[in-house]
């Protein structure tokens, strides 16, 4: 069997969609050399098994499982083929949909952001699926030196070296959308993190990748 272990971790990762995302929407995918496993399009996150998890080529072309690949194939295989990103999780998240529809980027107002990057940018629209909107993803997110972007009146994408990773980003940068959003709702105008605040803080995070390393803070 192809990818094994990749494909275990997106059955085992894909129930964790169910809080991030409305109904069936959104996928993850868990990268192997030049192939990824990737969740299956249209099935209950808890209805499929290792051998129905299908396999796509960065070339977008399927090479084993049972059942059809996701329908966001294109922006799966476009990000792998930009960098060496371990996972994918992408997401109809209620906060970052709410940055979504309004093409509002989020600024770096909370330093957790920095689990992804110094700001979360947002990608220029296009239909769901295709080559177009795989390209504003990347192009967005390669401006902004990010491994998050907002897509445009759709949702969020978020990469990491892992599944796991990708999935606890996904919630920092939802965390942080709604607590922008909130405070703007409030009447606030959120007070922005500095360049030099920013490089602070990854300094301390020190030789740890992840922000979220530290705990609890
Ligand atoms: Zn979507």
């Amino acid at each position: 069997m192809q990818l094994q272990a990749a494909r275990q971790a997106v059955v085992e990762q894909a129930g964790e969609l169910a809080a991030l995302t409305p109904g069936r929407t959104g996928n993850l995918s868990v990268r192997d050399g030049d192939a990824f496993a990737i969740t299956p399009t249209a099935v209950p996150y808890d209805r499929f098994g290792v051998a129905d998890v299908p396999v796509v080529g960065v070339d977008g072309e399927q090479r084993d499982g049972t059942m059809t690949p996701s329908s966001e194939v294109p922006m799966h295989a476009s990000i792998y083929d930009r960098d060496d990103a371990g996972a994918i999780v992408h997401t109809h998240g209620e906060w970052s949909t709410t940055l979504a529809v309004a093409h509002e980027e989020l600024p770096p107002i909370h330093y957790m952001i920095l689990a992804v990057g110094k700001r979360v940018p947002v990608a220029e629209y296009a239909r769901y699926g295709t080559d177009e909107l795989a390209a504003n993803i990347v192009e967005a997110m390669d401006e902004a030196d990010s491994s998050a972007a907002i897509i445009a009146n759709h949702g969020l994408v978020v990469t990491a070296e892992d599944v796991e990773t990708a999935v606890e980003n996904a919630h920092h940068v939802e965390s942080i959308a709604k607590n922008y959003c909130e405070a703007k709702a409030a009447g606030f105008e959120p007070e922005e993190l500095s360049e030099a605040e920013l490089e602070t803080a990854l300094e301390a995070f020190g030789s740890y990748q992840q922000p979220g390393a530290e705990g609890g803070h």
